[in-house]
């Protein structure tokens, strides 16, 4: 293990592991296989690259990332490590540099992508060459069930039968325990130690509010807490990205909208750009996903409703991967629940498949209109357990009213009914409130017995007792008509005056405390902070890699806190290994240096 903290040291900069890292490391160097599950941003790659440079020969890493192989190999070299990558991208003569590289035993890491792994040629260079390890990122692929299946990844069984004495590791942030067994089942990782870390994200602070003018609340978020941030917005139609990209950008900030409908030129190159760039706002559908693994994503803002739990956690997950503070911010309301339970029934698909996204989508509801503590709910959905509320979700900041909504509940379900489960909410509203509108009158509606019995809520709480009726499942969308609302089975204890149902209390203004701008520690130099920040731009520029690449922001507050002034000091900064120290020292101490002279 000396060696492992060796290079963890001397290469990285690093002082410590992260547990369980070390144990993970040791397994690996010892030859044996490993199944790693941690949540983003745990520190997973450390967990092959390091054994790859322990290891006699090259570490071959399989990943379907393609657009990311570059920036991670670029971030590689920067320190030190002979890495390079094979992929579609590349021209022949690359290619066979490359294996040239690999046969010289001169690689210590080779990212390939699953497809070419696969080919012949590929299975036949490595046959003749050195591996120390085969790494198998994002496992959660080779599940048929999960989203992200790809075919290839079913063939990665053959590297235990042509390579049975190199040792693998499989990794992945987000595997259920069905994924999981999958995962060993097809990778043939029987034999495998497992490393399960927990799911939490400890530094995303999960906020869901009532929706009211999405665009002046995302206005209002953004200028308030992250006015110069990268972030991405999620939105269910192709058409919104496009709208509210625009948007944002006559409100002044630098926005590029991203769905699949775009021509793949402009898509890479929105893509790009929020990799290289500083504090660009992609507007996306939910085609903006894996591979977007830029670690200073500060913000997380969902305009829509996700249809589940699951791609609700994966979507916030792009936010905060270095571990600093960032937020999951969204808004959602009535209109939400209707289209996607509309667009849900409506989808293709059996009754059973459409029986089982129901559930899902019910649990996201869940989450929604829940009053206690988020994170408590989401690692629960996951198998995971956290013992007291979190202190960093809305719910937990700023605790929820409830109020006994039954009798409420009651009129709203009776209006519905007397009116012959045809109509809209709008319309119950209405009846409810007693008002005259043409269309009650039409219907003879202002003679029912519930005409006019809710004038003591206005329309807005009436709004929000009939999203929490539907999203707890009371009552149901009818998807062939206007959004009509019937009873559900389920509503007949709470008719007969069984059940009590206690409702959430919309606040209209809810002011949750706000995270520092830009999630900077209030106590620093800022002036300092900025010119260190375009001198790494200036750096990162040079060289073609986004600035994360150069030094990540932990190591950037590192020398405005400890102000070295040699390179002897400047090398005991955490993120900054040998390599690092001899390539940057001297620049970011000039400007160190300026900045204590001014
Ligand atoms: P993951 O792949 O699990 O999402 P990464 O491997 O990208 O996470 O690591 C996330 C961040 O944490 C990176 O900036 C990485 O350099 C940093 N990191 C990982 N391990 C350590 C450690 N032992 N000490 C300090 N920083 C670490
Ligand atoms: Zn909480």
């Amino acid at each position: 293990m000396t060696r492992a903290l060796d290079i963890l040291n001397h290469t990285f900069g690093y002082d410590a592991f992260r547990p369980p890292q070390d144990e993970i490391i040791d397994t690996l160097i010892k030859g044996g296989d490993a199944l790693v599950l941690m949540p983003t941003g745990g520190g997973k790659s450390l967990c092959y690259q390091i054994p790859a440079l322990a290891r006699p020969g090259c570490g071959v890493v399989i990943s379907p990332l393609i657009a990311l192989m570059q920036d991670q190999v670029s971030a590689m070299q920067e320190l030190g490590v002979r890495a390079s990558f094979l992929n579609s991208t590349l021209d022949l003569a690359s290619v066979q540099s490359v294996e040239q590289a690999l046969l010289d035993n001169e690689l210590d890491l080779l990212y390939i992508a699953p497809e070419r792994l696969v080919q012949g040629r590929t299975l036949q260079l490595l046959s003749q060459a050195q591996i120390a390890l085969f790494a198998i990122d994002e496992a959660h692929c080779v599940s048929q069930w999960g989203h992200d299946f790809r075919a290839d990844y079913l063939q990665l069984s053959l590297l235990h039968q042509e390579f049975p004495q190199v040792p693998r590791i499989a990794l992945t942030a987000t595997a259920d325990e069905r994924t999981r067994a999958e995962i060993i089942e097809r990778l043939q990782l029987e034999e495998a130690q497992q490393f399960i870390a927990g799911f939490d994200r400890p530094n995303i602070r999960y906020r869901i509010t009532l929706k009211q003018n999405a665009r002046q609340q995302l206005l209002r978020f953004l200028k308030q807490e992250h006015p110069s941030d990268a972030g991405i917005v999620y939105c269910l139609s192709r058409r919104k990205t496009e709208e509210i990209a625009s948007w944002l950008c006559q409100q002044g900030f630098t926005a590029l909208p991203y769905h699949a409908g775009l021509p793949t030129e402009v898509r890479a190159e929105h893509q790009a750009r929020f990799l290289r760039e500083e504090g660009i706002i992609v507007v996306a559908t939910i085609a903006f996903g894996m591979g977007i693994d830029k670690p200073d994503v500060r913000f997380v803002a969902h305009l829509d409703l996700p249809k589940t739990v699951e791609a609700y956690y994966q979507e916030t997950g792009r936010a905060g991967r270095d571990g600093e503070t960032a937020n999951a911010w969204m808004v959602y309301g009535l209109q939400d629940v209707i289209k996607l339970r509309q667009m849900m029934a409506n989808s293709q698909g059996n009754e059973a498949f459409k029986r089982v996204e129901q559930h899902r989508l019910n649990a996201m509801l869940g989450l929604c209109e829940i009053t206690s503590c988020r994170r408590q709910t989401l690692l629960g959905y996951f198998g995971d357990e956290l013992a007291d509320p979190c202190g960093n979700c809305d719910t937990c900041l700023e605790p929820v009213a409830t109020w006994d909504g039954t009798e409420a509940a009651r009129m709203a379900l009776s209006a519905a009914y007397r009116t012959g489960q045809r109509f809209g909410v709008n319309h119950l509203i209405d009846v409810l409130r007693g008002s005259e509108t043409d269309k009650v009158i039409q219907c003879d509606h202002h003679r029912l017995p519930t005409f006019g019995v809710g004038k003591s809520l206005d329309k807005n709480q009436w709004s929000s007792v009939f999203r929490q009726l539907v999203a707890r499942g009371y009552l149901r969308v009818d998807v062939e008509g206007y959004g009509a609302l019937q009873l559900e089975s389920h509503c007949r204890a709470l008719l007969r005056d069984e059940e009590t149902l206690h409702l959430r209390r919309d606040t209209l203004k809810k002011v949750v405390k706000q995270q520092t701008k830009t999630a900077l520690p209030e106590d620093i130099d800022v002036a300092l902070w900025e010119a260190l920040r375009a001198c790494r731009r200036e750096l990162a520029d040079e060289q073609g890699v986004p600035p994360y690449v150069i030094f990540n922001n932990n190591t950037l507050q590192e020398m405005c806190y400890q102000i070295p002034q040699s390179l002897s000091e400047f090398g005991s900064l955490s993120g900054v290994g040998e390599r690092k120290l001899d390539k940057y020292g001297a620049d970011f101490l000039r400007v160190i240096n300026q900045h204590l002279s001014s």
